[in-house]
């Protein structure tokens, strides 16, 4: 190798260390992709949620299957996970909230309640959790492990402004989604940066005016080969989510600094072959600017700079009673 290009290689990968990104380059928004499949199960993708961490906040959007597993292996302390936005009240939106509330609680030593805003419907949800729960409810509280924790705040949202805290915002856009309505998508705003998630849906005018000019936007894709995609019983599906084509036309009036697709659909397109022909049925619909197919244990910076990079490392076991209770 000649030196000037191993120089090169060098330097690249030290600024691809996760540690040198954050020193060289502060983000002032960082999400984790935590899971972002959709329904189907796959050995690439489980289920949807996306971490937003700003001004020493930590936001959740949806709390698809394996929520729980998937934060402890995006190097997430799942106790540290309280403030929950639920986009709509499909169940591969929330089959990992039952977990995720009650594991950190008896295992990890959270002490902090939860705190979940979702659409109308989502105090009722909640409530038939508790009601499954509740041998746990019941017998479990001790000494060591108050009830208290327990405790979740419901904030059942209607569209505009439902979260300010600390220079912190999150916005709230009724989305189409059929028999997914009423369906949220949201937008989240901090020290001048901004990230939309556009939770399941098709493509609306007041989708894209909504996510107009976000330095990202977090997009659900559905695609299938032409075969399936001509059965009746996949067309319904299709028809409440976002297409590869529609979600050009959304990153086109966005103009996102990156647009990144999760709970990501698929019928008949596996792996990597698969996302490849999402990727360029967006890019034959037009749209030219940075794009990503998702993968579970990934991490975005958004600052001056944006970037991507897969999270790595050994994973600790979490099998001997926490030192100290969680704050
Ligand atoms: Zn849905
Ligand atoms: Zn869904």
């Amino acid at each position: 190798m000649r030196p000037l290009v191993r120089f090169l290689a060098i330097l690249i990968s030290l600024v691809a260390l996760p540690g040198a990104t954050q020193r060289l380059q502060p983000a002032e928004i960082v999400v984790t992709l935590v899971g972002t499949g959709g329904p189907e199960l796959t050995p690439q993708r489980s289920g949807e949620a996306t971490l937003v961490q700003t001004a020493g906040q930590t936001l959740l959007f949806d709390t698809g299957r394996n929520t729980l597993d998937n934060l402890y292996r995006s190097h997430i302390p799942p106790q540290s996970v309280t403030r929950i936005f639920l986009t709509h009240l499909h169940s591969d939106h929330f089959a990992g909230l039952p977990d995720l509330w009650i594991t950190p609680w008896f295992l990890l030593g959270r002490t902090q309640p939860l705190e979940v805003s979702g659409p109308p419907g989502t105090q009722a949800m909640i409530d038939g959790m508790r009601a499954m729960l509740a041998h746990d409810l019941e017998h479990r509280p001790n000494a060591t492990l108050p009830r208290a924790a327990l405790d979740i705040t419901v904030h059942e949202i209607q569209p505009g402004q439902v979260y300010q805290q600390a220079g912190v915002t999150v916005v709230a856009t009724p989305v189409e989604h059929a028999d997914g309505d009423p369906a949220f998508a949201y937008r989240v705003e901090s020290a001048g940066r901004s990230v939309f998630l556009t939770g399941d849906c098709t493509l609306t005018p007041a989708l894209m005016a909504a996510a107009s000019g976000a330095d990202l936007i977090i997009a659900n894709v559905a695609a299938g080969t032409p075969a399936l995609e001509a059965l009746p019983r996949i067309q319904p599906i299709l028809a409440k989510l976002l297409t590869p084509e529609q979600a050009a036309q959304l990153f086109i009036a966005a103009m996102p600094r990156l647009a990144v697709f999760s709970h990501i659909v698929k019928k008949g397109l596996p792996g990597a072959a698969g996302d490849a022909v999402i990727l360029a049925r967006t890019r034959a619909a037009g749209y030219r600017g940075p794009l990503r197919m998702g993968h579970d244990h990934t991490r975005i910076l958004i600052g001056s700079t944006l970037r991507v990079e897969p999270i790595t490392g050994p994973l600790a076991d979490l099998d001997r009673p926490a030192a100290k209770p969680a704050p």
